[in-house]
């Protein structure tokens, strides 16, 4: 079962491999700039990577609610998907939050417990 050093590492991952695959290709920014931008991915999918826990607390083994919910993973990619056409350069914060969720949830769905579809 991951534990929250787990979720943040995860999380990190997530937020600095979708910046760094993102980033790849762009002439636009400066090395530094990169940089920056991974370390922001990163740390975005580190809190992104906690955020089911600290919704729903994991203080017993039932706390897999709404939160950690397939269905509320969904409500949270339409969002990020709404939140990316108004504010298109806002990508950097809302996609490195969601993948370092998914990542969250990802972990916890393999356990036994898994994860509640709704
Ligand atoms: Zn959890």
């Amino acid at each position: 079962m991951a534990n929250k050093r787990n979720h943040q590492i995860a999380g990190g991952l997530a937020g600095l491999l979708k910046v760094a695959f993102e980033d790849k290709d762009r002439t636009d920014l400066t090395t530094n700039e990169k940089i920056m931008r991974l370390f922001i991915g990163a740390g975005l999918g580190v809190v992104g990577g906690m955020m089911p826990d600290i919704l729903e607390p994991a203080d017993n083994p039932h706390h897999r609610q709404t939160a950690h919910s397939v269905a509320f993973a969904s409500l949270l990619y339409a969002m990020n998907f709404e939140i990316k056409k108004k504010y298109p350069n806002a990508f950097i914060i809302s996609d490195s939050l969601f993948i370092g969720y998914v990542s969250h949830l990802s972990l916890d769905s393999e356990t036994t417990m898994g994860i509640p579809i709704i």
